[in-house]
């Protein structure tokens, strides 16, 4: 095995062909549905809307969604109806996507960094509440590939300090928590349909809630801040075409095409599930071996449907870096990516006066990552090229 080469040094690639790191699946099912909704009234503010909303409550437990846009505009809304604004503090992971914190930037609070833990990824419970100063309005937090964080203590630590807690669900869509769905647990928690997640609308996104008044303002803030309900009005109505915007929004509307397709994608959600940990478990299993590499801690908690694939990689152990790991994965034809540059690295994040320091085990993390290649539509070959690869490349540059 170790005279097999890896591409980069003059062997042949494990595959013919590129796989990237994530891909959406399309059936007729899908397409039929979107076009149904072409040939209907309704493009927007239609009955897929409410439908779609109630297919998410369904799914998670949650008693209220509200569709979006996007999963950044998920986040604003909820950043909005748990009233953060100028002065606030909201404690968050640096191991994200950079919207998690930009969403306490739009109301004009200030993102504080707190580290992961170094085996899960996930925050670290304890460096939230180490965190905590009187400035504290909320926590945002990240279900870091899918797999949950640790919601009881999460949840103790925000009722003890008065907290609301934000979930950034964007990878979580299928995960349960000590046998409740994600998105049924938090103040309020936050998905995203963009084409990489477990589930597409091609954009889109949803917060969750079981509260009703964070609920009522989350749909206010979608459309402009305006009702047309006269129970949420300050003036009498002056005729049936009055409306009234009691709030400044936004337009995060989803549009019916948009929600149609999440429906019929929702229908798939088993499979996803279902391949994704096949393909989680056969990784694991392939990886765990390899004394050059080091497997994601998994919390017995979670019974994870994951997102993202992350292969971290032991530097004592192997003579090259992340860097020439991944571009001898490129060679070898399997394109991968990097989840995530921590936030505060960013050139925009530094101009605001945040400095690299802040959060060790997420910085060095970040040093020894890349996301595998994870979605549904892989086939068992795509899965055990991207083994062959992988083992090839560890193998060959063990120390
Ligand atoms: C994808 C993602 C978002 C943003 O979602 P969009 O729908 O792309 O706006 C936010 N947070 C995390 C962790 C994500 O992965």
């Amino acid at each position: 095995m170790a005279m097999n080469k890896p591409a980069i040094e003059g062997g042949t690639p494990a595959r013919e062909t590129k796989i990237y790191y994530g891909h959406q699946y399309i059936d007729d099912a899908d397409i039929q549905a979107v076009v149904e909704v072409l040939k209907s009234d309704n493009l927007t503010c239609g009955p897929k809307i409410r439908e779609l909303e109630d297919r998410l409550c369904e799914v998670t437990g949650a008693k209220y969604a509200v569709v979006c846009s996007n999963g950044t505009a998920a986040l604003h809304m909820a950043a909005m109806a748990a009233g953060i604004k100028e002065g606030d503090e909201v404690i968050t992971t640096p191991i994200t996507f950079a919207a998690s914190a930009n969403c306490v930037l739009y109301c004009g609070g200030r993102p504080v960094f707190a580290d992961i833990d170094p085996e899960t990824y996930n925050i670290d419970p304890e460096k939230i509440e180490a965190a905590v100063t009187e400035k504290t309005k909320a926590v945002v937090v990240v279900d870091y590939t899918g797999q949950s964080v640790d919601l009881d203590r999460v949840c103790e630590i925000c009722r003890k300090h008065g907290l609301v807690l934000i979930e950034d669900g964007a990878h979580v869509i299928g995960t349960t928590y000590q046998g409740r769905a994600n998105g049924s647990i938090s103040d309020m928690t936050t998905f995203s349909f963009h084409p990489v997640k477990t589930v597409t609308g091609g954009e889109g996104g949803a917060v969750l809630t079981n509260d009703e008044t964070l609920y009522q303002k989350l749909l206010l803030y979608r459309s402009h801040g305006i009702t047309r309900d006269p129970g949420q009005m300050e003036r009498e109505p002056e005729g049936s075409w009055y409306y009234e915007q009691v709030a400044l929004g936004f337009n995060y509307r989803m549009t019916d095409m948009q929600a149609a397709l999440l429906i019929s994608q929702l229908n798939k959600l088993p499979l996803f599930q279902k391949r994704r940990k096949e393909i989680v478990a056969r990784y694991n299993e392939a990886f765990g071996r390899l004394p050059g590499l080091f497997v994601q801690k998994e919390i017995p908690a979670s019974d994870t449907t994951r997102h993202l694939y992350i292969l971290r990689i032991v530097p004592e152990k192997l003579t090259i870096d992340r860097k020439q790991f991944f571009e001898a994965l490129a060679a070898e034809n399997v394109c991968c990516n990097v989840h995530y540059i921590p936030t505060y690295y960013f050139p925009y994040y530094e101009k605001i006066g945040y400095r690299k320091g802040l959060c060790p085990n997420a910085e060095k993390l970040y040093e020894e990552i890349l996301s595998l290649p994870l979605y549904y539509a892989m086939t068992d070959e795509d899965v055990e090229s991207v083994i062959e690869a992988v083992t090839k490349i560890a193998v060959y540059y063990q120390k």
